[in-house]
């Protein structure tokens, strides 16, 4: 089995989403740790943390998954947006010790035109900077698209940041189907060969999460434009073979795609039925 959920807000606070997902048929979700355009980060009250906790266990939830902000751009050539990105880390990482059980996933970042080596040794070093042997959850980087100078677009960068990390044992990965189908990696005709090369470059034991998407463009195509599941090129097949694909059992699967809360009901409805036929 895996654990399947959506993105949800944390505007009403933290247990509310525990019972947001409940009501939605999932065990998982995924949430941003400040609006994600970047701003401020809703206030943690210790007894709503506890509760969602407490939520969380007795539901037999999967770990949850949380996203930092996409303005956060640890490798940005311009040295005010950087250190923003480095002190949103540092923040974001601090606050999530309150949620020990939850992933912190985030875009690795651009890096502006540095050049793919200098992005990757400014976000190991932004990674080195904040975690201690104390810090309680596991970072996970998530795989891009590869669009602009985005690094993370093949595992060989993703692998590469790792190799940098002295507490490597604190990072994982965060696996966006759309992502790496738009990268060009093809999970319709080669998914086992795809994991295969996943396992020889970063390590299967690394794959912590999935974010759950179809893609409004074809393999290859470097353009992260998410789509409803089987409505992109991905198609619902593959997605079924992604979901029920035996190296990716007991992971958290994120549905990051274009819905309203109707929408996301239907779909973790089919990832369900999925798995009891
Ligand atoms: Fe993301
Ligand atoms: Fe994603
Ligand atoms: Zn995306």
């Amino acid at each position: 089995m895996i654990y399947i959920g959506c993105h949800l807000s944390v505007t009403n606070g933290y247990e509310a989403m525990g019972k947001t997902m409940l009501g939605f048929g999932g065990n998982t979700f995924a949430y941003f740790t400040r609006n994600p355009r970047g701003g401020k980060s809703k206030d943690i009250i210790p007894e709503d943390a506890a509760a969602l906790n407490r939520l969380l266990k007795e539901n037999r939830f999967g770990n949850t998954v949380a996203h930092g902000s996409y303005t956060m751009n640890l490798c940005a050539s311009n040295e005010t947006t950087r250190a923003n990105g480095w002190e949103m880390l540092q923040k974001d990482i601090e606050r999530m010790a309150s949620f020990p059980d939850s992933y912190y996933n985030f875009h690795p970042g651009a890096h502006t035109g540095q050049g793919v080596e200098k992005g990757i040794e400014l976000i190991a070093d932004a990674l080195n900077a904040v975690l201690t042997p104390e810090t309680p959850n596991v970072i996970l980087l998530e795989t891009m698209a590869g669009k602009g100078s985005e690094v993370g677009g093949c595992f060989e960068e993703l692998r590469a940041i790792i190799d940098r990390v002295t507490l490597s044992e604190k990072v994982g990965v965060c696996f966006d189907t759309c992502h790496t189908w738009d990268a060009g990696y093809d999970l319709v005709g080669n998914l086992d060969g795809v994991l295969q090369r996943f396992d020889d470059i970063i390590g299967l034991e690394k794959l912590y999460a999935v974010h759950f998407n179809d893609s409004k463009n074809p393999c290859g195509s470097h353009k992260d434009r998410h789509e409803k599941l089987g409505q992109g090129f991905i198609g619902m097949d593959a997605m079924k073979r992604i979901a029920l694909h035996p190296a990716l059992q007991n992971k958290p699967f994120i549905l990051e795609t274009p819905n309203d809360d109707a929408g996301y009901i239907k779909e973790i409805q089919i990832v369900n039925d999925w798995m009891k036929e």
